[in-house]
C-alpha cells in the first residue's frame, strides 16, 4: 500500500473514543494559536489533515464533545477524559483535522512547518529547522 494511503489509528486517554483515518493525508503542522495552546494545554498542537469521507468512529463517537471558538474552529474532545481529538473550519468543511498525538499507529510522515509562531511562548526553544509562519502558511 502506498504510504500516501496509510491506514491509521488513534484514541483518546481514557480510550472510549477511538477512530481510523486513512490517507491521502491533508497539511500536517504545528499550531502555536492561543486556541490551541489552551485546549491542549500544551505550548503547541499538531495536527494533521484527512478527508471526511476517510476518517471515521470505531467507537465512543458518543462521548465526543465540541467546543467552538472564537475563530469558527470547531474542535472536538472526549467528554471523558478531556483529550483534544479534531477540529474543523468552516473554510474547509470536506476536513477533518486530527490531534496527531492521539495517534496509535506510528505516522511516518513529517509536519511541514509551524503556524502562529506570532502567538508562540517565550519559553519553546523551537530548533527543528522548519519554516515559521507568524500566522496561517501562504
Ligand atoms: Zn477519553
Ligand atoms: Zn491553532
Amino acid at each position: 500500500m502506498a504510504m500516501s494511503e496509510e491506514v491509521h489509528e488513534g484514541s483518546c486517554c481514557c480510550g472510549r473514543v477511538r477512530f481510523r483515518m486513512q490517507g491521502p493525508f491533508g497539511t500536517f503542522s504545528h499550531c502555536h494559536c492561543t486556541d490551541c495552546r489552551k485546549s491542549h494545554g500544551a505550548a503547541f498542537a499538531t495536527y494533521i489533515g484527512v478527508g471526511r469521507a476517510r476518517f471515521g468512529f470505531l467507537q465512543g463517537e458518543g462521548e465526543v464533545g465540541s467546543f467552538t471558538t472564537a475563530t469558527g474552529t470547531r474542535r472536538g474532545f472526549c467528554r471523558n477524559c478531556g483529550s483534544s481529538l479534531t477540529g474543523t473550519v468552516a473554510s474547509e468543511p470536506d476536513m477533518i483535522y486530527i490531534a496527531a498525538g492521539t495517534l496509535d499507529t506510528p505516522l511516518r510522515l513529517k509536519p511541514e512547518y509551524h503556524i502562529f509562531i506570532r502567538s508562540q511562548v517565550p519559553w519553546l526553544d523551537l530548533q527543528d529547522g522548519l519554516p515559521q509562519h507568524r500566522e496561517f502558511a501562504e
